[in-house]
């Protein structure tokens, strides 16, 4: 029996693995703070891709017939680094990138982002976070100083009345958070801001809140709209504004036109239903009884998602929610490790601990702990989109490695990305299955996954959990840790550069961490071992660790929160004669981000087998689409076949499709790649369409 927890979301949940033979492992839920007990059904069927028929146990090169055949590892390794020294070589070190992902534990992570900069030198890596909660990322940075999922643990929302959600459909991407609301729910003060009526939604309304349907990419307006009313209603807490922030004016600049029937015009939303919604929430928090705004992917993931989450950071901030016992802001993160992911090193400006690749300090202190010149370390690369759009074209990426992401289903303006992957020089992809992703690449090389290998992760809310090796792996398969040192020697670094054993990278994490925002000195394996809850920043082992952030101050210079005075600017793209919908993506309760993993567990393709379009009656009507029917969904890059779900929860002007899907179910051969100031974070969640039959 192996305490442990859960390969996919970010809520971490808490399960025991036993049965150490991987055919024949079972999960089963513990308890634990986050999930109570609880898991959902991918958490519950977790265990099958352990011993799964897909499973990858040898590395595949492809031959000059273009098929991937069986290798081993040294001659795969070889032509991995021989492809790495041919490309820089001709194109120089930038046009090797790295592409991680915020699935890979704290360590692969941390080495992943060290072995970017130091083996191969390239200023280009970025990860899968990227498009995932970057603008949460970038607007609370902004507004705090720095950037953690929740800076309050889990539990605190339990006895909350009154919680808004903008754009986290919970229910379905990690229901055991659901029980979490109860209470806020049996008050009827659980308020969900979605173009569709999710089931968090429904559950809202159904409990006595309030579901506000609005239109796609008009969150920032809802916001600004919500500050206007706690302004003129008196909701403000003006003490806290005084003490603990700046720049208000900039933001009521900003709110102060958006009087609720303007917002209403433009978001669909009623003033009424909006004033309802404020009060709850100044009641709540004015009772004692508990106040929080949450933002998930619905409100970040857009081409202003940046400045839509400071809109809603703005409102916060406005009624002192921030940096306050039993008040808050927070945002949903989405990966298992989406929190670890995005603090060790595999964002394109980022260090270990947050510390930031443009700042002479922190290059020194980093440089210090590999053992290079600070000098010797790239500059900031670019986004991850940017590394795909560019992709084999001159100047652009010419080899590209991928860890535990799946880009050919999930990047935005999926055939071009496809298209851009396939010309490249050299595609190397490190995965367990064979994603659609690794289905492209030149080498492919089997890694172990969750249950099979030690490691740490960060959830949602700050808390570094121990993730525990199960399983023993399938004999072809390696560590990640020991392929990074493996190329690292081959492209003429020292072994003892790069170790393979999770603790010492932990350690040397924490070493590279030390003082930075995200601070994991002071948490150690022995800690973790022993059960204790540590959340950062953690600085010294005998500190307790951080579950509440900002109490005292926040992290910025002079220890205030800062309002961004952000507005509204809609979506990216218009709806025109020829694309008269919106279409939104979003995730189902069965599946997981690109569906590599849970595409492939029996139950969970049982209950959805492949893409649909949800769409109101009408607008099925009007488009001449049917319930159950094959339906083309064509964008302005792209069209996508899906079956037709008639549904009345779903606006009449806005249609939605998973994103798990690969083929031509693929909802990002769709999305728009326009790209956040900010974040870099693309419009995943807004773009014009037009639905056909496809029959
Ligand atoms: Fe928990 Fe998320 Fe795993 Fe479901 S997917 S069991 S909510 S961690």
């Amino acid at each position: 029996m192996t305490a442990t927890h859960c390969p996919y979301c970010g809520l971490q949940c808490a399960m025991t693995v036993s049965g150490d033979v991987p055919g024949r492992a079972a999960v089963t839920a513990r308890d634990f703070p986050t999930n109570r007990g609880g898991l959902c059904q991918k958490g519950w069927t977790s265990a099958e891709l352990l011993a799964h028929p897909d499973r990858l146990r040898t590395p595949l090169i492809r031959d000059d017939a273009g098929t991937l055949r069986p290798a081993t590892w040294n001659i795969a390794l070889d032509a991995v680094a021989e492809g790495i020294w041919r490309t820089r070589r001709r194109h120089g070190r930038d046009a090797v990138a790295v592409y991680g992902s915020g699935g890979l534990t704290n360590e692969k992570a941390y080495m992943l982002g060290k072995f970017a900069r130091v083996a191969l030198g390239t200023a280009s890596i970025d990860y899968n976070g990227r498009f995932c909660m970057s603008s949460a990322a970038a607007a609370a940075t902004r507004a705090f100083g720095i950037d953690r999922g929740l800076p309050f643990p889990v539990s605190d929302l339990t006895d909350a009345r009154a919680i808004i959600l903008f754009g986290a459909n919970i229910a379905e991407t990690m229901p055991p958070l659901l029980g979490h609301l109860r209470c806020a729910a049996a008050a009827g003060g659980l308020v969900v801001v979605d173009p569709r009526r999710t089931p968090t939604a429904a559950a809202a309304e159904e409990s006595g809140g309030i579901h506000l349907p609005l239109a796609p990419g008009t969150d920032a307006a809802l916001a600004l709209g919500m500050l206007h009313i706690a302004v003129t209603e008196g909701y403000i807490d003006h003490a806290f504004i005084d003490a603990r922030t700046r720049g208000f004016d900039d933001a009521w600049s900003a709110a102060a036109r958006w009087w609720p029937h303007r917002v209403e015009t433009v978001t669909g939303v009623s003033a009424d239903a909006l004033r309802r919604a404020v009060r709850i929430l100044a009641r709540s928090r004015d009772a004692g009884t508990g106040a929080y705004v949450l933002t998930g992917r619905g409100a970040e993931q857009h081409a202003h998602g940046t400045d839509t989450v400071s809109a809603v950071i703005d409102l916060a901030l406005a009624m002192g929610l921030p940096g306050r016992r039993g008040r808050g802001y927070g945002t949903v993160t989405g990966q298992g490790n989406g929190q670890g992911g995005r603090e060790h090193g595999q964002k394109a400006d980022q260090l270990p601990g947050y510390r930031r690749l443009s700042d002479a300090l922190d290059r020194d202190h980093v440089a210090r702990v590999w053992g290079v010149p600070a000098s010797s370390l790239p500059a900031p690369g670019v986004s991850a989109y940017e590394l795909f759009d560019r992709a084999g074209m001159d100047r652009g990426v010419r080899a590209l490695l991928v860890h535990g992401a799946n880009p050919a289903v999930s990047a935005p303006r999926s055939a071009h990305v496809v298209e851009r992957l396939r010309s490249l020089d050299l595609l190397v992809v490190s995965d367990f299955v064979l994603s659609e992703t690794a289905a492209m690449a030149d080498v492919v090389l089997p890694v172990l996954q969750w249950a099979e290998e030690d490691g740490t992760t960060t959830s949602l809310e700050g808390r570094v959990l121990r993730r525990r090796r199960a399983v023993s792996p399938p004999p072809g398969a390696r560590s990640e840790l020991r392929v990074l040192a493996d190329l690292a020697v081959r492209l003429g670094r020292p072994a003892e550069m790069f170790p393979t054993e999770p603790r010492a990278v932990f350690d040397e994490l924490r070493r590279a961490s030390s003082g930075g925002a995200a601070d994991y000195a002071g948490i150690s394996y022995s800690r973790l071992e022993r059960g204790e809850a540590l959340h950062w920043p953690c600085p010294a082992e005998n500190h307790t660790g951080t579950p509440r952030l900002f109490l005292d101050r926040f992290a910025t210079g002079d220890g205030r929160a800062r309002f961004a005075g952000a507005d509204h600017r809609g979506p990216g793209e218009a709806t025109d004669d020829e694309h008269p919908l919106y279409a939104t993506t979003g995730r189902i309760l069965t599946q997981y981000q690109s569906g590599a993993q849970t595409r492939r567990i029996t139950e969970l393709v049982d209950v959805a087998r492949e893409a649909f379009v949800q769409v109101h009656p009408d607008t099925a009507d009007r488009s001449g689409v049917r319930d159950g029917a094959l339906a083309r969904v064509v964008g302005r890059r792209g069209a996508m076949t899906a079956r037709v779900r008639v549904d009345d929860a779903m606006r009449t002007d806005t249609v939605f499709v998973p994103f798990h899907f690969p083929g031509r179910g693929r909802a990002n051969l769709l999305t728009n790649p326009l790209l956040d100031p900010t974040s870099r974070m693309p419009e995943f969640k807004v773009c014009a369409v037009r639905l056909e039959a496809a029959e």
